[in-house]
């Protein structure tokens, strides 16, 4: 039958390796929040628009032909047609992103968009920063994962071969700006499961969460 999981959290919190872990083992599809704000990002930057313009912002945002896949063992995204999946994870785009999502209309075009999708998937794992809470609030189950500053930048660095500590600074920068902004800053819905992946480590969590699915 239908299924929505909802998992948030900041990054580094493990929260893509669960979701797509998670979403293999129930036989749902994936869906990366995350990858359609940098996709978007990544077509702004390549406008050359000035990044504090809102507008202008969100103008690319509804001009861009953003598509993405939502099989777990591995998604394609696409703006305007270009494979963009290695540079949506470069250093420009993943500076940039969290102004980008600020944009009130850039995430109200988005959340649409995510919501569409959700409700043509009859099994689906959705992970972002404001899915409990904003996007899916009737999810069937709502997952909030954190970890330690230290373990979320040891992952982080060790997924893109950064210096661990340019990746420490930039999560900071990037947590700072992604839970103070106005529109849907990340939170935890009051509903949700709550999961410290520095204590269980993701082979557990992942577990714990198909257990809480399938009990
Ligand atoms: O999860 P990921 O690190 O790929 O997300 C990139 C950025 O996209 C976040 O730092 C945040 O600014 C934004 N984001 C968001 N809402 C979501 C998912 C991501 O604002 N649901």
């Amino acid at each position: 039958g239908r299924c929505v999981v909802a998992v948030d959290g900041p990054s580094g919190s493990g929260k893509s390796t669960v979701s797509r872990r998670l979403a293999a083992g129930i036989g749902a599809r994936y869906l990366d929040t995350g990858a359609m704000y940098r996709a978007i990002t990544w077509a702004v930057l390549r406008s050359g628009v000035d990044l504090t313009d809102a507008e202008a912002v969100a103008k690319v945002a509804q001009e861009v032909d953003l598509r993405i896949g939502t099989d777990p063992q591995g998604y394609g995204v696409t703006a305007d047609g270009v494979s963009v999946d290695a540079e949506i994870r470069g250093p420009e785009v993943t500076q940039a992103v969290s102004a980008v999502a600020a944009v009130p209309a850039v995430r109200a075009l988005l959340v649409a968009r995510q919501q569409e999708m959700i409700a043509n998937a009859g099994r689906i794992v959705v992970e972002g920063r404001d899915i409990g809470a904003v996007v899916a609030p009737d999810a069937d189950l709502k997952v909030y994962l954190t970890a330690s500053e230290a373990a979320r930048a040891a992952r982080r660095s060790a997924e893109d071969a950064t210096d661990a500590v340019v990746t420490a600074a930039d999560l900071a920068r990037r947590d700072h700006l992604d839970s103070t902004r106005k529109t849907s800053p990340l939170q935890q819905a009051s509903d949700a499961v709550v999961l410290d992946t520095t204590e269980l480590g993701i082979d557990e969590v992942v577990q714990r969460l198909h257990a809480l699915l399938t009990e």
